[in-house]
């Protein structure tokens, strides 16, 4: 008996239940290259079980409640925000994971972490702080997640941010230099990115497409009759139409949008499942040297790319958005150069960073941090036009 079992008695250890769980090619607990700053193993929880934990209850992951995905302003409390977006795409990641025996716990992981940089505002919102920072190196909500992740977080004593093990923060660094990362101090060629964050990047793009399409019906900036102009929705809804009957209304736009989920990630699956069976990765370390795509069939990505292309055109760029995101632009700029002229306004712990990392980065860091109505609300207390001070 060893002086302190790593496990409760009768459980079974996180290295046992992944290899009765998992197949070769997912990433097992047991292969990783552990945190930056050493930690002692949990007794009952996993690695990536804790990165996913740590993630969770951080305050930029609560805060994606008040961040806007697409529709931001007063347009009511249907649409989905940063965070339910996130849960969605957690939820299709977990789905494809489970069935194609990867490691569901890094995946949960790097889903939570993926949108957790975005700042207030959504894209529009990236973009100005973007040309805020444009001569210190430009801001995406990719690189700030690592940020976040490994700085702007406190909650040890011993270190700096979250120390999330090597595996999620290598993925979460491809996404953001948008090439195959490797975790530092391995002298290995560059390679791909593990199976896992590829099954997220490929539920993120089946979620938004779905739900941006959901999101502007409810809204009534298109209908599904203008939607069902695209090959991909016309196809959705006759299948749904073909299993349950005559539907309309509010049940046939969500059967729609259910369809459009449930078949690409059927697709998927049908055509991920042989491409990794010939490929037949011994390792996860295998499975990143051979590119193997994670995502729908070309045929289908071709009418996902239409669309895409329907939706930037007709929703994301309609005329209604884009006033609210341009107002939106222009007072993060003004708070932008308001904060640097007046930096006794940030918080004491952004006014240190000011001081390490240079004023301007420091600032857009905490604007990236806020959300959409906190963010409108230090602007009307402090940068309105004749406003206080
Ligand atoms: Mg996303």
């Amino acid at each position: 008996m060893p002086p302190t079992p790593p496990f409760p008695q009768g459980l079974a250890s996180t290295a046992e239940r992944e290899s009765l769980l998992l197949a070769p090619y997912a990433m097992h607990s047991a292969d990783s290259l552990g945190r930056k700053h050493p930690e002692p193993e949990h007794a009952y929880r996993g690695p990536f079980q804790r990165d996913r934990d740590r993630i969770l209850h951080s305050a930029a992951y609560r805060r994606l409640a008040g961040k806007m995905q697409v529709f931001t302003g007063d347009r009511g409390d249907y649409h989905r925000t940063r965070l339910t977006h996130t849960q969605e795409v957690a939820s299709i990641a977990r789905t494809i994971g489970r069935a194609l025996r990867l490691n569901e716990d890094l995946i949960e992981a790097l889903a939570l972490l993926h949108d957790i940089g975005h700042p207030p505002f959504g894209h529009a919102g990236e973009d100005a702080l973007a040309e805020c920072l444009a001569d210190e190196g430009g801001f995406s909500h990719n690189r700030q997640a690592l940020i976040i992740a490994e700085e702007l977080e406190r909650r040890y004593r011993r270190f700096p941010g979250l120390n999330l093990s090597r595996e999620v923060l290598a993925a979460q660094t491809a996404r953001a230099d948008k090439r195959p990362t490797l975790p530092e101090g391995k002298g290995r060629p560059p390679l791909s990115p593990l199976l896992e964050a590829r099954v997220v990047d490929a539920a993120d793009s089946i979620a938004y497409d779905a739900h941006d399409a959901d999101d502007a019906m409810k809204l009534g900036l298109v209908s599904l009759d203008d939607l069902a102009e695209i090959p991909l929705v016309r196809e959705a809804k006759r299948r749904v139409q073909a299993k349950y009957g005559p539907l309309e209304g509010k049940l046939l736009r969500k059967g729609v949008i259910h369809e459009l989920i449930d078949w690409q990630v059927s697709e998927l699956l049908q055509y991920t499942s042989p491409l990794l069976a010939a490929a037949n990765p011994r390792s996860a370390a295998e499975a990143q040297q051979c590119n193997l795509a994670i995502g729908v069939p070309p045929e289908l990505a071709t009418r996902k790319r239409e669309l895409e292309a329907f939706l930037y055109q007709c929703v994301y760029r309609h005329e209604q958005l884009v006033a609210v995101r341009r107002a939106a632009q222009s007072r993060l700029r003004a708070m932008f150069a308001g904060y640097v002229a007046r930096p006794e306004l940030l918080p004491e712990k952004f006014q240190a960073r000011g001081e390490e990392e240079g004023l301007p980065r420091s600032v857009a860091d905490f604007l990236a941090g806020m959300t959409d109505r906190f963010c409108d609300d230090q602007y009307e207390r402090h940068f309105r036009a004749n406003g206080g001070g």
